[in-house]
């Protein structure tokens, strides 16, 4: 039987990637070797130690039972522990802390707590398509926040009319950003902070990308005076430790913030597998070397592909964070168009800046999540393409 999908599948964004997928596929059927500079996935493993430590853990049957869904309280304190050794700031594991099946979890329910139909979520575009989705599953309406290069691609905040922030239930920000690699100043976050506090909204800020910097270290939206009020912020072990597959971060902030989206995670989900959690309090509190060592060879691969996209005429957002290069297509072809041709006669995967929204047109995003020596091959045959 074909079953009729509910509305809120069928508002879901096409999936762009498709197109991508099935071209792949042919590329390589006709034996070209692809080289996948499109999905943001560390190619670097887990540290040794992580792993060590999640051997011994899941020998241990207590932690094969049901975990607690806000997480191990160690968990939750070696999580609290590092916001503050980071950021200076400190926040109570009992409440002010909830772990994640990952931040996507976090960033896709967190509308389920605080949402009603009709109410606006403020969405970055491009972006993580997760904080639009996560709205539309809820019944909000996404209110769409342009970032454009003449603003550093940080949104304008002005230009949200008062009748949508009158409704606005939370704001998505990112930064540093996925796919434009920007970053945010201290000046930013307190317009966003004064801007929620006016109009009773909750600030949902995604720090995924918090330790992948190549300069100055991103500061916390709670390194502003009254974000407690109004914000929480995802942070994830994913990029810092390579740890994508294992599905863990947290959540600090506004207690109220948390309490609201842990009882949905109550509702829903039974928590982080309690081996995941003694792993992830091993990454949190343990060695923190490779941290530096995998940011160094980020940043290595970063200034290799700056360097030589732009010798070959590439205008590049240089990113100062993140392990993503923002490019603007040449002769403005649009981006579906540019990545389709690279890919026909290269085998390079590109992500076309379109896949994360309308104003990612004209641009693509290279993700620096391979060797180097097959960012350099990669290069090398984009660079014998005519257009
Ligand atoms: C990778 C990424 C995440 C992290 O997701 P996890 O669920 O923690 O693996 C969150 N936000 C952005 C923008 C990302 O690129």
């Amino acid at each position: 039987m074909e079953f009729e999908k509910a509305e809120r599948l069928k508002k879901l964004p096409p999936y762009l990637f498709a197109e991508i997928d099935r071209k792949k596929k042919e590329v390589a059927s006709r034996g070209i070797d692809i080289i996948s500079l499109g999905i943001g996935d560390p190619d670097l493993p887990t540290p040794q130690h992580i792993v060590e430590r999640l051997k011994k853990a899941v020998e241990d049957p207590k932690n094969h039972k049901y975990p607690d869904y806000e997480g191990l309280y160690e968990f939750r304190n070696s999580a609290s522990q590092w916001i503050e050794k980071r950021f200076g700031v400190k926040f109570n594991p009992e409440n002010e802390i909830v772990s994640l099946i990952g931040s996507k979890e976090g960033i896709a329910h967190i509308p389920l707590a605080f949402v009603n139909p009709g109410d606006y979520v403020l969405v970055p575009d491009p972006a993580y398509p997760v904080y639009n989705i996560g709205t539309i599953f809820a019944g909000g309406i996404s209110y769409i926040m342009p970032l454009r290069r003449e603003n550093n691609f940080l949104p304008d905040l002005k230009a949200i009319p008062e009748e949508v922030l009158k409704k606005t239930k939370i704001m998505h920000i990112n930064y540093p950003n996925n796919p434009t690699s920007a970053t945010a100043d201290k000046s930013f976050f307190e317009e966003v902070i004064s801007l929620a506090i006016k109009y009773k909204f909750i600030v949902c800020h995604d720090m995924a990308y918090s330790e992948l910097f190549y300069e100055e270290p991103p500061i916390s939206i709670f390194n502003v005076e009254g974000a407690k009020e109004v914000a929480i912020e995802m942070h994830s072990l994913s990029k810092t430790y390579s740890m994508t597959g294992w599905r863990i971060g947290f959540a600090v902030g506004n207690k109220s913030i948390i309490e609201g989206l842990g009882k949905i995670k109550t509702n829903v989900d039974s928590g982080i597998f309690q081996a995941v959690q003694e792993a992830g309090i091993e990454a949190l509190t343990g060695d923190q070397t490779v941290v530096e060592q995998y940011r160094n060879i980020y940043k290595e691969r970063r200034d290799m592909v700056v360097q030589k996209l732009q010798s070959l005429g590439y205008e590049v957002f240089y990113p100062k964070a993140t392990f993503y290069v923002w490019v603007k297509t040449p002769n403005n072809i649009d981006s579906r168009t540019f990545c389709g041709k690279i890919l026909e006669e290269t085998g390079v995967v590109l992500t076309p800046g379109v896949g994360f929204g309308t104003y990612g047109e004209g641009y693509f995003r290279i993700a620096l999540t391979v060797s180097k020596d097959r960012l350099i091959e990669a290069l090398d045959r984009i660079s014998k393409v005519k257009f």
